[in-house]
């Protein structure tokens, strides 16, 4: 068997355009735009990349970004107090945080910090309790754009046997609160699993999300598996050159899966766009609009 691709890149395109052909209702309704406030505190190299993508992309979508640069040396008082003035400021429907900051700051008090309702990362306990009592709210990125590919996918997930390898509270818990809601059997496998071959031989549905390169081995895998790869763990050649590589062991997982994310390219792509996804979501829950249906 060779697995087929699940392209990650296609299927976030066309979330993006989705996102788009709803803005225009929405601008009808409220007279403004869905507006994104991303806030950079100093010049991490990998932190400017991601957000020169996810402005980038808001601007596809036809919404407003606003980015806040702060210096690495503002205090937590300062980025507290800039994130009360964009709590308050109604324009903006959603607000991002780039983790990580630097270590005078505590995280989780800015994070917390941010209205649930404009918590467009669904990080704030809020969020992460509504969706752990299924109560409609904003859910982290990674795992939703997951779960899209994996309905996309796979269609039905009830009943399905599921593995997430990882618990943060970024990817592995709420992915596996999403595929328990899907009405899937999951097991929520970590760092300090036993046998995690033998769990993994049971799944119908793998999510591998470890920063462990190439963990997954092909030879675990159930024959017609569908894996969803979300690690990206750059290694080093011999000849200085690196490459991007996932938690799963691609060629050989591909020999036995059904279906598999490629790294990159799978899950990545999906991220940004459910950033978008989440900033429209934002934007109805805070103006008492319909959800956007298909999304
Ligand atoms: P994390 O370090 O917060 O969590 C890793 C989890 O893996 C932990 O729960 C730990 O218990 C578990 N783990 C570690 N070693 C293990 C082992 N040997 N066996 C089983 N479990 C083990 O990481 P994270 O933020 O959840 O990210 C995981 C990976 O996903 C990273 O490679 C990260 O770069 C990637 N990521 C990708 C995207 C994307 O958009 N594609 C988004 C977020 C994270």
């Amino acid at each position: 068997m060779t697995a087929a691709l699940i392209d990650g890149k296609a299927h976030a395109a066309t979330l993006v355009e989705r996102v788009a052909a709803a803005v225009p209702a929405f601008a009808a309704a409220r007279g403004r735009v869905p507006g994104l406030a991303v806030v950079v505190v100093g010049d991490n190299p990998a932190s400017a990349v991601y957000v020169r993508n996810k402005l980038a992309r808001t601007a596809t979508a036809g919404m407003r970004s606003i980015e806040h640069r702060l210096p690495a040396t503002v205090s937590e008082a300062g980025l507290l107090a800039l994130v009360a003035t964009l709590n308050a400021d109604d324009a903006v429907d959603g607000i991002l945080v780039q983790l990580p900051l630097p270590p005078h700051i505590d995280d989780a008090k800015v994070l917390v910090a941010i209205a649930p309702d404009k918590d467009v990362d669904g990080f704030h306990p809020v969020n992460a309790g509504r969706l752990a009592t299924g109560l409609p709210g904003l859910v982290p990125c990674t795992p939703t754009g997951c779960l899209m590919l994996l309905k996309d996918t796979v269609g039905d997930l009830s009943g399905a046997e599921a593995i997430v390898i990882g618990r943060s509270n970024i990817v592995g818990k709420p992915m596996a609160a999403l595929l328990t809601a899907a009405s899937a059997t999951v097991t929520l496998a970590h760092s300090r699993t036993r046998d995690l071959a033998g769990h993994v031989a049971r799944a119908d549905i793998v999510v591998a999300a470890v920063g462990v390169p190439e963990l997954v081995r092909g030879a675990w895998l159930k024959p017609g598996a569908v894996v969803i790869d979300v690690g990206m763990n750059r290694i080093a050649h011999t000849d200085g050159t690196t490459k991007l590589v996932g938690d799963v062991a691609f060629a050989e997982a591909r020999a036995v899966a059904a279906a598999i994310t490629p790294v990159p390219g799978g899950v990545g792509p999906m991220t940004i766009a459910c950033l978008l996804r989440n900033t429209l979501v934002a934007a109805h829950l805070r103006a008492g609009l319909p959800p956007v249906v298909g999304l």
